[in-house]
């Protein structure tokens, strides 16, 4: 493919792209005699891109960092957020628990609906505590706490 467009670097370190054969003439400081050409693209989008990255490298790192630091930020909050509910229902799952450490689903069940929770079931509350080891299954629809 022809090469029809340039990425032009001035001496005063601003990058720029010129339509090739067009006159050089750098957009910041109007030189025109110390710029040269660092690389020749076929399409005007290349070169854009190419304009964009030569003048903010550090600039652009600083917005991807940036973004990721607040994407870190944003799970960290998930996850404390996640947490926050677990133990929310936690609490329900202690409240459903009779004195003598019997947790019986037909309890946690009433426990959640007075608490007005639809979208989550006392089964799956169930099934993730005792997954991560919290309870054990001591009946029929009963568990013990470890
Ligand atoms: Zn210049």
């Amino acid at each position: 493919m022809e090469s029809t467009w340039s990425l032009i670097k001035c001496i005063c370190g601003h990058n720029f792209g010129i339509k090739k054969g067009s006159k050089i003439r750098c957009s910041r400081c109007s030189k025109n005699n110390e710029c040269k050409i660092i690389k020749n693209f076929s399409s005007s989008m290349d070169l854009g891109m190419a304009v964009a990255s030569a003048n903010a490298p550090a600039e652009i790192n600083h917005i991807i960092n940036n973004k990721l630091k607040k994407s870190e930020a944003k799970k960290y909050s998930l996850n404390s957020h996640e947490e926050s509910n677990m133990s929310k229902y936690q609490i329900m799952m202690k409240n459903a628990t009779s004195n003598d450490g019997v947790l019986k689903l037909d309890k946690l069940v009433s426990i959640l609906n007075k608490n007005f929770i639809e979208d989550v079931f006392a089964e799956d509350l169930i099934a993730k505590s005792e997954f991560e080891g919290l309870i054990i299954r001591s009946a029929h629809n009963e568990w013990t706490w470890l």
